[in-house]
């Protein structure tokens, strides 16, 4: 299957053929479809198997293609459980916001809070985010969830081992009733805490479980 069968906006197809990338992975042909026509989604599969893509590609074009809900509000909201993964996703979703006009920001522990509260104030469209300095933020009224449209769990199973559920409840309850949609990623699917957090958090979810890595 090509890239273009997906469906995608010139402006991303143009980012993914400048990275030479020719079709989808597995685990992108069946979470890119589900997450264009709105479904929650939760989906495991092996590292390497281009879970990052199978999720910032639809993020990207439903902020393109739908009028934001709000205009001060970010509009997504990826979480990861470390510093350095984050700062991967942040490092890929810069190659294609560079090609539109989508804002984004990276917010993580570890760094300057003053220096990533001014980055809050200019109202980035997207943030990238570790959960315990996203929640400082919150408690400090940096920026408000209200508009959020899309949350997104990277390595679900890594931050509830890392003792992460609080932050990840007080981040979805700030979020407004009108939250389109929650994804959540994960390794395993055999976890007692991800099938409780996608209980609480997932409405009627597709689930993509895709053994054989790429
Ligand atoms: P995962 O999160 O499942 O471990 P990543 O999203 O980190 O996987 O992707 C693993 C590697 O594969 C990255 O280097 C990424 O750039 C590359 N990749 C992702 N999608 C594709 C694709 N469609 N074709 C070729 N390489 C890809
Ligand atoms: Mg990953």
């Amino acid at each position: 299957m090509p890239f273009r069968d997906l469906r995608l906006d010139p402006r991303l197809i143009r980012s993914i053929e400048h990275l030479g990338f020719t079709q989808p992975t597995p685990i992108q042909q069946e979470a890119v479809p589900a997450v264009m026509v709105g479904k929650d989604l939760i989906v495991s599969s092996k590292t390497g198997s281009g879970k990052t893509l199978a999720y910032l590609l639809p993020m990207m074009q439903r902020m393109l293609k739908s009028r934001p809900l709000s205009q001060q509000d970010p509009r997504a909201v990826i979480l990861a459980p470390t510093r350095e993964l984050a700062s991967q996703i942040y490092a890929q979703l810069r190659l294609f916001v560079a090609n539109t006009r989508l804002t984004c920001a990276f917010i993580v522990g570890g760094e300057n809070f003053n220096d990533q509260e001014k980055l809050l104030k200019r109202k980035p469209q997207i943030i990238v985010a570790t959960p315990g300095r996203l929640v400082d933020h919150l408690e400090h009224k940096s920026f408000f969830l209200q508009g959020l449209e899309m949350l997104i769990l990277d390595e679900a199973d890594r931050m509830l081992d890392l003792g992460f559920m609080p932050q990840l409840n007080t981040i979805h309850k700030a979020a407004n009733h009108r939250l389109r949609q929650t994804l959540m990623f994960s390794a395993t699917l055999d976890h007692a805490d991800v099938n409780e957090l996608a209980l609480s958090l997932l409405k009627d979810p597709y689930r993509v479980a895709i053994g054989a890595g790429y």
